[in-house]
């Protein structure tokens, strides 16, 4: 089964191609098409070493970027609930062996503190994240801390999409998690080069490679429609893990009529009790983190990237230009690290800024900031959603619902300055809208927003 979705063997024939100078440049001309680029292509581009290639790369997945999400960057909170775990992943600050950690799982009433201190900030939508040891993280658990959370009501603001990055599940059990009104459900296979799988998972359920790389597969035969894969980069060539995250995309695609809703690409980053974290076997240099973000950008136009806070705020800002289309902001890494500060980080965070910080940088850079939760709460998911957003046609929903969750930030949390800039971008978003039925109607809303209305999308 894992040959069927990784054919390692391929990915080395393709990687040892040397692109010439004119190939590059007709698969950049094929991909401002937005159908995206196969895997030989996206090899091509991988190899790509001089700078002027690089920049026309570069260039070319703006240019993408804006056509397909405009200014839009969609927000979200990650919520630790647990960092006990019966895996040994070396590279985490959670793995098994590392002693000095204090554990911790949150009780009910912590995960709805560190929800309402979540709500305080502004955020509507949260990831859930847990170390994976069932004993103390089941479904019993999740489905009761979903439920509580979602239930939160502070000052205007709730909860109103959670996605959710816990253990890999049988098929039996995704089919109960499917039931718990989640959005996206994530897990990253950290590497899909079996090898240095092996190494770097020597101990229990994740040290199985099929059983985690089958993980998305049960997911959409369990019901779920929104799936997120990601690779954990650093472990080894990332140019072999691009090509590995871009086949098991098309076999999902191929196999389940849809690919995922997202990709995420973390960095290792230092991480208390990790040798591996602090000297990643194959660290990844800035250029050649931009060129991952260009390349998935043109493989795959229409799926969102996620970057975390993982990332300084200064390479954030021209990551995004170049592809990302969520962030997390303000976030903590530790169960309880929005009530206090004392257990211990999975890993350290480099833009430990607040919300409202990221916020004012990203108005003031002309980034549109959104909560939007409008598709998963319409049922525009999974095959519905990509069929929309294939043509174009998400457009007309994500630009105004982006406009009026940020207009609700900026009435409900902004600071002064943040308020400022934000009204400014609005303004100016409204002005330049050419069609004028969607422009008159959301002018109405902006207006039944400053009214006090609360939570409207199309
Ligand atoms: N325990 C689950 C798992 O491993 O899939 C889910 C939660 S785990 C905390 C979420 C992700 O954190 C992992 O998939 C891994 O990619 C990432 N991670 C682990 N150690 C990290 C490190 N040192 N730096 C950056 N990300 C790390
Ligand atoms: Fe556990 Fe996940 Fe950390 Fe691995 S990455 S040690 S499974 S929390």
């Amino acid at each position: 089964m894992a040959n069927a979705i990784i054919n390692e063997e391929l990915i080395q024939e393709l990687l040892d191609q040397k692109p010439s100078q004119t190939e590059i440049d007709e698969i950049l001309n094929r991909a401002l098409s937005l159908k995206g680029i196969s895997l030989k292509e996206a090899s091509i581009l991988l190899n790509i070493e001089d700078k002027d290639s690089l920049n026309k790369l570069f260039k070319t997945a703006k240019l993408l970027k804006e056509k397909i999400y405009g200014n839009r960057i969609v927000l979200f909170a990650p919520l630790y609930l647990s960092n006990y775990c019966t895996n040994n992943c070396l590279y985490c600050g959670f793995r098994y062996e590392n002693k000095t950690i204090k554990r911790k799982k949150l009780t009910t009433d912590e995960a709805i503190n560190e929800t309402r201190r979540i709500l305080e900030t502004g955020h509507k939508r949260i990831l859930l994240v847990a170390g994976e040891d069932t004993t103390q993280c089941n479904l019993d658990y999740v489905e009761e801390l979903i439920n509580k959370i979602y239930e939160q009501k502070l000052m205007n603001g709730e909860i109103r999409r959670i996605n959710i990055n816990i253990a890999p599940l049988s098929v039996e059990e995704f089919k109960r998690l499917s039931s718990f009104g989640i959005g996206t459900y994530q897990s990253f296979q950290e590497t899909y080069h079996q090898e240095t799988y092996k190494k770097m998972h020597p101990q229990g359920l994740k040290s199985n490679y099929e059983w985690r790389l089958e993980t998305m597969s049960r997911a959409f035969e369990g019901g779920l429609q929104d799936i997120g894969i990601g690779t954990l980069f650093g472990l080894t060539d990332y140019r072999f893990e691009v090509l590995a995250l871009l086949m098991h995309s098309e076999y999902l695609e191929k196999t389940y009529g849809v690919g995922p809703h997202t990709i995420s690409i973390p960095r290792i980053e230092p991480a208390e009790g990790s040798d591996v974290a602090s000297a990643p076997p194959n660290a990844i240099t800035d250029e050649n983190f931009k060129k991952i973000i260009a390349v998935l950008r043109l493989a795959v136009p229409y799926t969102g990237i996620i970057l975390s806070t993982r990332e300084k705020a200064e390479l954030r800002r021209e990551l995004l230009e170049l592809g990302i289309s969520q962030i997390s902001a303000g976030s903590k890494t530790n169960p309880g690290g929005y009530s206090e500060e004392k257990a211990t980080e999975q890993f350290s965070i480099g833009d430990t800024r607040s919300l409202d910080e990221v916020i004012l940088e990203l108005a003031t850079d002309g980034y549109l900031p959104s909560f939007c939760t409008g598709c998963y709460r319409v049922g525009r998911v999974g095959k519905d959603f990509m069929d929309l957003a294939k043509p174009g046609l998400i457009q007309k929903f994500c630009q105004p619902n982006a406009i009026l969750t940020f207009k609700e930030y900026l009435i409900d949390y902004a600071g002064k300055n943040t308020a400022l800039k934000g009204n400014e971008l609005i303004n100016k978003f409204i002005s330049d809208m050419q069609d004028s039925k969607q422009k008159e109607s959301l002018i109405k809303d902006l207006r039944k927003l400053d009214e006090g209305t609360r939570d409207i999308y199309r």
